[in-house]
C-alpha cells in the first residue's frame, strides 16, 4: 500500500472504525452521500451498500485509478478525480476519513453548504480547538466559527494504530450538524479571524484601531464589556463584533 503524506493519506486499516463511522453517520437508503478521499475504497464500498448514491472524490490521480478498479462494480457510485471541496454536487450527508491537511478548509467550506450531517475523522489537536471554550489557549477563530455554525458531537477516540501509515496522534469521530444555517459568510469569517489577531487585547482596543471615527457609536451599539479581552468573548459576542466590523 503506497501513500503520499502531503495529501493526508492515512488509510483506515481497522474495519471496526469504518463500521463506527457508518453507524454514527446514520446513512439511509435515500441519502446522497459525499465522501472526501476515496483512498483504496474501503469506506466507499460500505457507503455504497447503505446509500442511494455515493459521490466519492479522490484528488490523487494514481489512487483514483487504483480505486476505480477496486470499486467499479457499484452502480450507485460516482467516482471523481478532483478536489472534493470544489464539488458542484448537492448531498445530504458527508462521511469521510478526512485528509487531515484540509481540516480547517473543510470546516470553512461546510459553513456554506446545505446538508443534514457530516461525520468525519479529525485529529485530536484539531478537535480540541473545535470545541474549546473561552478562556483557554485552544480557543481560536476556528472554535468560534465552528460553534456558531454547527452542533458538534465528538464520539470515538481512534488510536493511531487504526491507520496506515500510523499517524503521530489519535483521532476522533466527529459529527457536525448545521445550526443557524448560513449565519456566516466569507466576510464574517474573515472578520472573526481578524479579531483573533488581537488576542490578549481588549475589545476597546480592537474597535478603536478599526473604527477611529465611529467609536462612540459603536460603543453604544455593542452590548458588551469593552474591557473584555478577545479570547474571553463567547462565539456570539465575536459574531456581533464581526457583524459591526462589516459596516
Ligand atoms: N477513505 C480512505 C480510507 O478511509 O482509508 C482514505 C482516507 S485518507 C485519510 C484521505 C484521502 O483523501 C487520501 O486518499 C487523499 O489522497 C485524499 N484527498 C486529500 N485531499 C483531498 C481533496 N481535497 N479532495 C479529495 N480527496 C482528497
Amino acid at each position: 500500500m503506497s501513500y503520499n503524506k502531503r495529501l493526508g493519506q492515512n488509510f483506515i486499516v481497522n474495519p471496526f472504525y469504518i463500521e463506527r463511522l457508518l453507524l454514527l453517520s446514520d446513512v439511509k437508503p435515500n441519502d446522497i452521500v459525499l465522501e472526501i478521499g476515496t483512498g483504496y475504497g474501503e469506506l466507499t464500498k460500505r457507503l455504497c451498500e447503505k446509500a442511494n448514491t455515493v459521490i466519492s472524490y479522490e484528488i490523487d490521480k494514481k489512487l483514483f485509478k487504483e480505486s476505480q478498479k477496486i470499486i467499479a462494480k457499484y452502480r450507485n457510485l460516482i467516482l471523481i478525480n478532483g478536489d472534493a471541496l470544489k464539488t458542484n454536487y448537492t448531498f445530504d450527508k458527508v462521511v469521510s476519513n478526512l485528509p487531515y491537511c484540509i481540516s480547517k478548509r473543510f470546516v470553512y467550506w461546510l459553513t456554506s453548504k446545505s446538508f443534514f450531517s457530516a461525520t468525519v475523522t479529525l485529529q485530536k489537536d484539531f478537535v480540541e480547538k473545535l470545541i474549546a471554550q473561552p478562556p483557554s489557549k485552544n480557543y481560536k477563530a476556528i472554535s468560534v466559527i465552528a460553534q456558531l455554525a454547527f452542533k458538534i458531537n465528538v464520539y470515538d477516540k481512534i488510536p493511531p494504530t487504526a491507520f496506515y501509515p500510523i499517524p503521530k496522534v489519535s483521532s476522533y469521530i466527529v459529527k457536525f450538524e448545521p445550526k443557524n444555517q448560513h449565519i456566516l459568510n466569507d466576510d464574517l469569517i474573515k472578520n472573526i479571524n481578524f479579531l483573533f489577531t488581537f488576542r490578549g487585547k481588549k475589545v476597546r482596543t480592537v474597535i478603536k484601531h478599526l473604527n477611529k471615527n465611529n467609536f462612540t457609536n459603536l460603543e453604544r451599539n455593542l452590548n458588551l464589556n469593552l474591557d473584555a479581552r478577545v479570547e474571553n468573548l463567547t462565539p456570539h459576542e465575536c459574531f456581533s463584533i464581526a457583524k459591526i466590523l462589516l459596516k
